[in-house]
């Protein structure tokens, strides 16, 4: 019998009330190196008792205005939330907030994000990103990123351990341009915001350490921009397995960076991945994971040119679920690309990529506290 249910009825419930106080307040296993991974929750004795399902954020509400004909699979948003809703009903959306110039700042060159606010932004870089300026553009950008933020909070400052943005991931944004259908870099702004909000006094333990945010980057493209933010950065280690081969073209060097050849299967993609978690142990130790689960490794993908099933990017998913619950790391899931040549393709992937996402919420909710 453990120390705290030996006490009487009436300790024991005001000491779970303390614990679910401080442990709201106090994100303590956000605190790299303190307790060691897996041994945070060691000791905790109680079951919690929840009825709150698992937080995810959208901004589908913002349909941008594109050419007949675009990449761009903007219909998919709307369709997965709807899809997601009909069938792991514990995932609760809500609208993400806007970031705000300062937060978008903790990533991104002020001017740059001016010309995105106004419009007044260079007609190159509006190539590159790949949507015309609009309103709707402007807005989806920042709640995107908001997305993020919402999910990063929740898993980690809410003490959820797992939640989620239904887009975002937008790995091409650079700290003063986008490229590649991304405007702004949520996974930027979120990891630097979290890693203020817990600096902040009143917001953690005495003992200060950095938040460390490992961004575990499996879409199939590169993420370039993410790297090149993060470049000098020795509390974000960044982590991308992508096509060799693939956008874009000139990769930027990521701390743990893993092309794979274009048709590469299941058992290598694992396999790589296997490698690049294990070096990741050896090289870092988050407080917090973001993961871009982009669908577009899978066979049926216009623009990924590898070749996994959907068991393998269900497997994928786990490892990486597996590898944070491991270490009881909070992780926050973004979604990436996906652009399969028929638009179920991608939809069966990420809804996968969900239910493993739900499934994991779940642990964190069932585990000894
Ligand atoms: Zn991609």
């Amino acid at each position: 019998m453990n120390r705290i249910l030996g006490q009487s009825a009436e300790n024991a419930s005001k000491l779970v009330a303390v614990q679910q106080i401080f442990r709201r307040r106090t994100p303590e296993r956000a605190w790299s190196g303190d307790p060691p991974p897996g041994a945070a929750l060691s000791g905790r004795t109680f079951n919690k008792q929840r009825s709150e399902p698992m937080k995810a954020f959208y901004a589908d509400q913002f349909v941008l205005p594109l050419p007949p004909g675009h990449r761009f699979p903007m219909a998919k948003y709307r369709l997965l939330r709807d899809r997601i809703a009909a069938e792991i009903p514990l995932v609760r959306f809500s609208p993400a907030p806007a970031a705000s110039d300062g937060e978008l700042a903790l990533a991104h060159a002020p001017d740059y994000i001016e010309g995105i606010a106004t419009g007044r932004v260079d007609a190159r870089i509006l190539r590159e990103i790949g949507f015309p300026w609009s309103e709707a553009m402007a807005a989806r950008a920042r709640r995107s990123v908001g997305a993020t933020i919402g999910a990063c909070r929740s898993a980690l400052l809410d003490g959820e351990g797992v939640a989620a943005n239904l887009a975002g991931g937008t790995h091409h944004a650079h700290a003063d341009r986008g490229g590649g259908f991304c405007v702004f870099n949520d996974a930027a702004v979120a990891a630097r915001l979290m890693q203020v909000e817990l600096a902040r006094p009143g917001s953690g333990p005495v003992r200060r350490q950095a938040l460390q945010v490992a961004i575990i980057d499996l879409d199939v493209h590169q993420g370039n921009g993410t790297a090149r933010i993060f470049a000098r950065d020795p509390s974000v280690f960044t982590l991308s397995l992508h096509g060799e081969k693939n956008f874009p073209f000139r990769k930027e060097a990521s701390d743990l960076d893993v092309p794979l050849p274009d048709g590469c299967d299941d058992d290598t993609y694992l396999h790589a991945l296997d490698l690049a978690l294990d070096e990741l142990t050896q090289r870092f130790e988050p407080g917090l994971v973001i993961y871009l689960a982009g669908a577009d490794p899978h066979e049926g993908d216009r623009l990924g040119r590898l070749k996994l099933s959907y068991d393998g990017l269900e497997a994928r998913d786990r490892r990486v679920f597996e590898w944070a619950w491991q270490r009881r790391v909070p992780l926050a899931l973004t979604m990436a690309g996906g652009y399969g040549l028929d638009i179920e393709t991608t939809l069966a992937v990420q809804l996968n990529t969900w239910r493993v996402a739900a499934a994991y919420w779940r642990r964190w909710q069932n585990q000894p506290r």
